[in-house]
């Protein structure tokens, strides 16, 4: 391990840990750059202060040449855990209220939330107040992948063998199919283990969301296929009949040279124009 903040190495026994809290790994510094920090003793609250600090603040510190203060870190460091903490209720707050919105005008699948009234979709994880909206109209395609269990149960139904029937019904070898049995049924067994849809947004942005093989997450992930094909048809047809009216302007452009070029009379063009649009 290096020090976290000279980068000077560091045995296992050496070096104070820092950051403990806001990394997964430890991070510790050495014993130079701790001196640095105006440190003489190191007793529990420096410890624990040490522990709460981030690298950078550290940093800072020695290179303005100021000395660390275990009281002035272990404040910084509660009121920053207070105000994540009222985030985290801030965040908690708005996405019960749009979750609601969604529950009471829309329709649940599992993680995903569906508005026809709005035409919006919301995306969230696990329980935790991660949340994303968007519109139908965002929506790019989506793809479901379903992992399924596919086994065979097969019966012999004549001990026969399958070659002496095969020469006096069949005639040549080459009719025969299989070369033990006589005659077998077989029965397909699926079972289905997981549904994953991967939904992708205009932005690029996808999300991932895991339908479990049991009854009720089928339903569930059937329903959604059905309501996301409608979403894309949907959107399909707006693009579609957007493309058509370019495609009436070039027509009628067309036409209008061909007025120009003497082909066509002024009033011709004009039925032909209002049969174009329409009207
Ligand atoms: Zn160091």
């Amino acid at each position: 391990m290096n020090c976290a903040i000279c980068g000077n190495k560091l045995k296992s026994f050496q070096g104070f840990k820092v950051n403990k809290v806001k990394q997964d790994f430890v991070r510790k510094i050495c014993g130079n750059c701790v001196a640095n920090l105006g440190i003489t003793k190191i007793d529990s609250e420096t410890k624990n202060a040490l522990l709460l600090s981030h690298i950078e603040d550290l940093k800072n510190l020695i290179e303005n040449n100021e000395k660390f203060s275990a009281s002035v870190q272990l404040e910084k460091s509660s009121t920053e855990k207070e105000e994540e903490l009222k985030n985290e209720i801030e965040q908690q707050e708005k996405f019960n209220d749009v979750k609601n919105d969604f529950i009471i005008n829309g329709s649940i699948y599992s993680d995903v939330l569906m508005r026809d009234d709005t035409k919006e979709i919301l995306l969230t994880k696990n329980n935790s107040s991660w949340y994303r909206v968007f519109q139908y109209s965002d929506i790019e395609t989506f793809d479901r992948k379903i992992d399924e269990d596919v086994s065979y149960n097969t019966k012999k139904k004549n001990g026969i063998t399958r070659a002496i029937v095969g020469d006096i019904i069949a005639g040549p070898v080459g009719a025969i199919v299989g070369s033990g049995t006589a005659k077998s049924s077989s029965t397909e067994n699926r079972e289905i283990k997981s549904i994953d849809f991967s939904i992708r947004f205009n932005s690029g942005y996808v999300y991932s969301i895991s339908f479990s093989g049991s009854n009720s997450d089928i339903k569930k992930a059937d329903s959604l296929y059905v309501h996301l094909n409608g979403i894309i048809n949907s959107n399909q047809s707006t693009i579609q009949s957007s493309d058509s009216s370019s495609n009436n302007i070039d027509d009628l452009t067309k036409l209008k040279e061909l007025v120009d070029a003497g082909v066509l009379t002024e009033e011709e063009f004009t039925a032909k124009k209002k049969q174009i649009l329409g009207i």
